[in-house]
């Protein structure tokens, strides 16, 4: 019997579209307890709209704003330059400012990933920082680590362990360390293992406690030793002028200079990112403070890819290890 149209359609599987009432509604939710804790603020308009518990009031954001100085300020700079996260111990609660304007899109997850994948992972991102102990710590970079796992497990349990869109960031965030030359951000060893994981541990049987506490455990276990990254920062220093302007306008220079690093033979934990972030340039599908870098076309860059793929299989055996995530 042919199929009525009415059920084709309705196991036609709709987009995801992020809605930010729908998402906050569902976090109080699943997190009672943060009701009176953790506040969001709309910042894609000045002041904003409000959301606190069950309560979204768009006279109470002016309150709030104007009985904290600190808060009116890093709404303004939300509304300038993206989403962020603040503490405020001293009044008892913290915010998320999200600002998922298209002016704003991080892209973390790529250009070509969908749109509302990407708003719920900045969504994700920013709530992380609040949500889990550590996720402002002292040490910047295992509070990124925190936000990005938590991010990731509840990107994995929204949108299924073979989400493709995830993968671009392990390669995003080694990129950003590499051009931008700062450590904080640089997530992609936790990430990469929650990604690996996520084809043999059912991530959506997870409580939201057990989630919190798992992303927690996560960036504790896997999170680049500081020595390391100290090192790779130095050694990628060179990159740090300018680097990603010089991408952007298709200069080869930079991506070569990564390359060698890729290629070579003594340092096998810088060789494995630095191929990482290779990889994702070539792929042309990231960008550096919202400005997508070009991606490098011709023979000489083909050449360049199938020699860092055959080096990371004939490596992948015995040693150095290098695992290409973004490729898969
Ligand atoms: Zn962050």
């Amino acid at each position: 019997m042919a199929t009525q149209p009415f059920n084709a359609a309705a196991t036609v599987l709709q987009p995801y579209v992020f809605d930010l009432d729908r998402e906050v509604a569902e976090f109080y939710r699943d997190h009672p307890e943060q009701k009176n804790r953790i506040f969001y603020i709309d910042g894609s308009t000045l002041p904003g709209a409000l959301y606190r518990g069950d309560e979204k009031d768009e006279d109470d954001v002016t309150e709030i704003l104007g009985s904290n100085p600190a808060l009116l300020l890093n709404n303004k700079t939300a509304f300038e330059s993206g989403s962020r996260s603040d503490l405020y111990p001293k009044q008892g609660y913290g915010t998320v400012l999200l600002n998922l304007s298209k002016k704003n899109q991080q892209n973390l997850l790529g250009y070509t990933a969908p749109a509302g994948q990407s708003e719920a992972f900045v969504f994700d991102h920013e709530t992380g920082h609040l949500l889990c102990e550590k996720g402002l710590d002292d040490n910047t970079n295992l509070g990124e680590c925190v936000a990005d796992a938590y991010a990731v497990l509840r990107h994995i349990q929204r949108f299924g362990k073979d989400s493709t869109a995830i993968r671009t960031l392990v390669g995003k965030r080694a990129v950003e360390m590499m051009l931008g030359g700062c450590g904080d951000h640089f997530t992609s060893p936790v990430v990469e293992k929650i990604i690996a994981d996520s084809q043999k541990t059912d991530f959506s049987a997870m409580t939201p406690a057990e989630t919190v506490e798992r992303a927690q455990r996560y960036a504790e276990d896997n999170a680049v030793e500081t020595n390391l990254l100290r090192r790779m920062i130095s050694d990628f220093g060179i990159l740090n002028c300018g680097a990603a302007d010089l991408v952007m306008k298709g200069d080869p220079g930079v991506i070569r200079y990564m390359a060698d690093f890729a290629l070579h033979p003594t340092v096998p934990e810088e060789a494995k990112w630095a191929a990482i972030a290779v990889r994702t340039l070539l792929d042309g599908d990231v960008g550096i403070d919202g400005v997508r870098l070009q991606k490098p076309v011709g023979e000489e860059w083909t050449k360049l890819r199938q020699a860092i793929d055959a080096r990371t299989t004939k490596s992948s055996q015995p040693q150095p290890k290098l695992i290409i995530v973004s490729s898969l």
